[in-house]
């Protein structure tokens, strides 16, 4: 499996079009010891033919402009992008797909309370669905695996998962609207994992079967509230793992921009912080599998900042911090 982290920030990206916190002003200013990043978004392939997109990011555009692979390549309409993932409705994760809205078919996999949300509560995404066989949604039940067509619709040999990581919406759904969605279905980290398919000739004819061993797992957690062991035991079995980078500390946000002001804390948001007895650094220092990789990450997040101690003390502790443009082949 081919991935490539095309955006690696929180929403907002980095520098956000408002922030003036000493990050952002560095980078401005040109003596940030760091890097600019999009807002996060992952793209995975087995063949480096069809690729699908683990949710769509407001960058969109621009990211598939910088990402030759993800460039038209027959006829005057094409697109090698075959689907999207949905693990939530957060307007970061989700605002992407109006810019994928010209006609192009293209598969869509969500739960129904992603698919109503984003469809039923949000009327421009009808844009989406002008004529038959533009975006084709397709429904997933958390924790039941489902498999990844390809653009000609043939099983991709990727097969993903979703985990329920609780009960956070994104803020614009009404209390009401939350209480008539299934629990469980909003807030979700995916698993995706390759297939090893076995080729061999029976009576002159190629015959493919799956060999029942698992390839190689991918992790994808942008958005999680809390960890439990049931979640440590799957990341152990992941060969990569991208992680939830958003804030440092619980009351980032709040010591940036003053109390008093309704500011939420990085939990209330969705995001258990980096640091702290109960953040994740210490959470998963137990982790001996997979690959650690912090995405999503907040313009605030001092460890964006390489010349800083966060920064040390993350790559320390054998996490590695993602970059616009990574590519890796797991
Ligand atoms: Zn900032």
């Amino acid at each position: 499996m081919r991935v490539k982290i095309l955006g690696s920030a929180a929403g907002g990206g980095f520098p956000q079009w408002n922030c003036a916190c000493s990050n952002c002003r560095a980078l401005r200013a040109g003596t940030f010891r760091g890097k600019a990043r999009t807002q996060a978004q992952v793209a995975i392939s087995v063949d480096s033919k069809s690729w699908f997109l683990l949710g769509a990011s407001p960058d969109l555009r621009a990211q598939i402009e910088a990402t030759p692979e993800l460039h038209p390549r027959e006829g005057i309409r094409q697109s090698p992008i075959a689907g999207a993932v949905l693990a939530n409705a957060d307007v970061d994760h989700v605002l992407g797909l109006l810019l994928l809205r010209e006609l192009q078919p293209l598969r869509v996999y969500a739960t129904d309370s992603i698919r109503k949300i984003v469809t039923e509560d949000n009327s421009m995404f009808a844009m989406l669905q002008r004529v038959p066989g533009q975006v084709a949604w397709t429904d997933f039940t958390p924790r039941i695996p489902f498999r990844l067509l390809d653009t000609s619709g043939e099983d991709s040999g990727l097969l993903c998962r979703a985990l329920p990581l609780g009960t956070h919406y994104p803020a614009y759904v009404s209390p009401q609207r939350q209480g008539e969605l299934k629990s469980g279905e909003a807030s979700l980290g995916l698993i995706v994992e390759s297939k090893i398919v076995e080729s061999k000739i029976v009576e002159s004819k190629i015959v493919q079967s799956e060999t029942g061993e698992s390839g190689k797992r991918l992790a994808y957690m942008p958005a999680v509230p809390q960890i439990d062991d049931a979640l440590l035991q799957e990341f152990e079995s992941a060969d990569v793992l991208l992680f939830d980078g958003t804030f440092w500390s619980d009351d980032e946000l709040i010591r940036i921009q003053g109390s008093g002001r309704n500011i939420p804390t990085a939990r209330q948001m969705g995001h258990v912080p980096v640091s702290s007895a109960e953040g994740s650094l210490s959470r998963l220092a137990g982790l001996r599998r997979p690959r650690k990789i912090y995405i999503h990450i907040n313009n605030t997040n001092p460890m964006l900042n390489e010349a800083g101690p966060e920064y040390a003390q993350v790559r320390k502790a054998g996490w590695e911090i993602a970059e616009d443009g990574w590519q890796f082949d797991l």
